[in-house]
């Protein structure tokens, strides 16, 4: 298995580098964010537990989010590989993730790091929020995001660091510019 980690804040063009990746390289996507939103437009109890909280551009806590995960992962048993979108997105949510893959005699072998800067976040932002009917991308809520996204979120990087998987790629320029940044580096360490 090869399992990818892509790592940036909000806006960094997580999901649609990861539609790209899975085609590619035939991986599962599993996006916690996408995940969320299905229960919360199913009105399921998770759905209705984690609404407000995501609508107000918080985290939703370890627990909730780590069992989602590892539920939706293990109706994968035979993929090639699993690309990790929006999470982890915590250091405690990343030693569950590390415990788990463990468990299944797996590991994490890749940890992409999408670099922009805050100004391409907003901007990019603005403009799905146009579309994407999303609750959490008005542009206070969206300021709440980016605020966790420095608080918490990005202490996952030394803790991937610390362990000699981190490459940072440019995540400013046209999609298939990012995309082919994506690919060399994947293939460095594949
Ligand atoms: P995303 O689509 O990845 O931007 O996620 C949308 C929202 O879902 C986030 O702003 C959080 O409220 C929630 N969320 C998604 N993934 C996680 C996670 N790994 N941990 C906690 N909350 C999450």
């Amino acid at each position: 298995m090869f399992n990818i980690v892509l790592f940036g804040p909000p806006g960094a063009g997580k999901g649609t580098q990861s539609e790209r990746l899975i085609e590619k390289y035939n991986l599962v996507h599993l996006s916690t964010g996408d995940m969320f939103r299905l229960h919360i437009s199913q009105d399921t109890e998770l759905g209705l537990k984690v609404k407000k909280i995501i609508a107000d551009g918080l985290l939703v806590p370890d627990s909730i989010t780590i069992d989602m995960l590892e539920e939706e992962a293990q109706k994968y048993p035979d993929a090639k590989g699993f690309i990790f979108d929006g999470f982890p997105r915590t250091v405690a949510q990343a030693e569950a993730l590390d415990a788990y893959l463990e468990s299944k005699g797996q590991k994490i072998n890749s940890v992409l790091r999408l670099d922009v800067n805050q100004d391409v976040i907003k901007e990019r932002i603005a403009e799905r929020s146009k579309i994407s009917g999303r609750a959490d991308d008005d542009a206070e809520k969206l300021l709440k995001r980016i605020d966790e996204y420095f608080n918490k979120t990005i202490h996952v990087l030394p803790y991937y660091e610390a362990q000699g998987k981190v490459t940072t790629v440019n995540g400013i320029g046209a999609i298939d510019e990012v995309s082919e940044r994506l690919y060399a580096a994947i293939d460095a360490v594949k």
